[in-house]
């Protein structure tokens, strides 16, 4: 691995932080207290490429590859995590489309989704009893006169009433996880509706909806990838999914730090700066030094996808570590915050709020010991 940073991935940093700086952070709050969904910060952001980072130019994207595109994520989500998980999973749907999408279905879509023309792209494979199984899913795609017929309920869907473009798993036959089909289903398709927003403790400005499918019809060509290949497609997809919520942690852990830095020399009590304390000195080393072993982790599984070799278990301990490094980064800086901790007066209750929730998704922490787990056992036992 290399340590030093190409030029590329300079650049796409550089631009993704000044971005963040001057038009994520200062709304970050109000998209936070009022919910408000960033339509309009996605359609910027696909302006500078941020929608697909790894995505070929040819269809519209920055083809910086995936170093560059967690590099971006850290910067988007130390300025508003809301925000950033919107940008992860558009990054996701092109991603999985160039991968796996026939030439008609890449022309169709990636540019739509590359330029927030689509304003975001959705992903929806949990349903209100599957998160973790996936191949427990119920919704059905049944073949009717050449066309296919969803029935069922997503849940959870990011994005969901809003995005352009959204890929749905759906069961084509009874055989367990080989019955998974994926399907692309355009915003606007009779059928397919939105339910009510979930009230959410953290990410309160990102859509959370469910997605009902009522006899909701599309062609052949909507089929993602081969009949039956619905289950690999998601693996593949949260695979690189995970390297983009470990770097959501990585970047709200990092704002976490500079809010505590920055509090612990303003706030005095004893006649000294609090961050002269041994005590908060100690948290902020443990905080910063965790944060920084979160973000190797997650350049080393991006550099592995960048190289084209597999990445399985690093993107699933980066996942596992960041995320739950964030959890207790956020944590301590509200304890160094004290009272004005817990008030809205200081990002850290956000950033607190924000980080409990990349412990759940893209598979929960006890999935990604599953994981980790069965890539090690297997390496042991060849
Ligand atoms: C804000 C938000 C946004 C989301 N966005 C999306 C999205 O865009 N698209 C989408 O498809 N999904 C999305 N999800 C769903 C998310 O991926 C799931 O919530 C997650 O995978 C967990 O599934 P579950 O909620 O059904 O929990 P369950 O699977 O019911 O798990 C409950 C508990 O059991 C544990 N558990 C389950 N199985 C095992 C096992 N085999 N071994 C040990 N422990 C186990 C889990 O770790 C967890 O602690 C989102 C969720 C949230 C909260």
């Amino acid at each position: 691995m290399n340590f030093e940073l190409t030029e590329t991935q300079l650049m796409i940093r550089d631009a993704a932080r000044k971005f963040s700086r001057e038009v994520v952070a200062p709304r970050a709050r109000k998209t936070d207290r009022e919910e408000i969904f960033p339509a309009e910060v996605y359609a910027q952001m696909g302006e500078l490429g941020l929608l697909g980072v790894n995505v070929p130019e040819a269809l519209g994207g920055a083809a910086a590859g995936v170093v560059s595109y967690a590099l971006a994520v850290m910067e988007v989500s130390a300025a508003c995590a809301s925000t950033s998980v919107g940008m992860c999973v558009t990054n996701m749907v092109a991603e999985l489309i160039v991968q796996f999408g026939t030439p008609e279905q890449q022309k169709k879509h990636v540019p739509r989704l590359t330029s927030g023309a689509a304003v975001a792209g959705a992903f929806a494979l949990s349903e209100p009893h599957a998160g973790s199984d996936p191949g427990a899913g119920r919704t059905t795609a049944v073949k009717k006169d050449g066309r296919w017929v969803l029935n069922g309920t997503k849940q959870w869907i990011t994005s969901g009433a809003y995005a352009g473009v959204v890929i749905v798993w759906a069961r084509t036959s009874n055989e367990g996880n080989k019955g998974l089909s994926c399907f692309i289903v355009e915003k606007g398709t009779p059928g397919m509706t939105p339910g009510k927003h979930e009230d959410k403790m953290g990410l309160r400005g990102s859509n959370t909806v469910p997605l009902n499918f009522e006899n909701c019809e599309v062609g052949d060509d909507a089929l993602l990838g081969k009949l039956g290949d619905g289950f690999k497609l998601a693996m593949v997809a949260l695979d690189g999914g995970r390297i983009g919520i470990a770097s959501q942690a990585c970047g709200v852990g990092r704002a976490a730090i500079e809010a505590s830095v920055k509090y612990s020399k303003d706030r005095h009590a004893f006649g000294q700066q609090i961050g002269e304390f041994q005590a908060l000195r100690f948290m902020m080393a443990d905080m910063h030094t965790q944060q920084q072993a979160a973000e190797l982790l997650t350049l080393r599984a991006a550099t592995l996808k960048e190289k084209k070799t597999p990445f399985s278990r690093e993107a699933s301990m980066a996942k596992l570590f960041a995320s739950e490094m964030s959890n207790r980064v956020c944590d301590k800086a509200v304890q160094i915050h004290g009272g004005y901790g817990y008030i809205d007066e200081f990002p850290v209750e956000r950033y607190l709020r924000d980080a409990r929730v990349q412990t759940i998704y893209e598979g929960t922490s006890e999935i990604q010991r599953i994981v980790i787990a069965r890539e090690v056992i297997k390496a042991a036992a060849s």
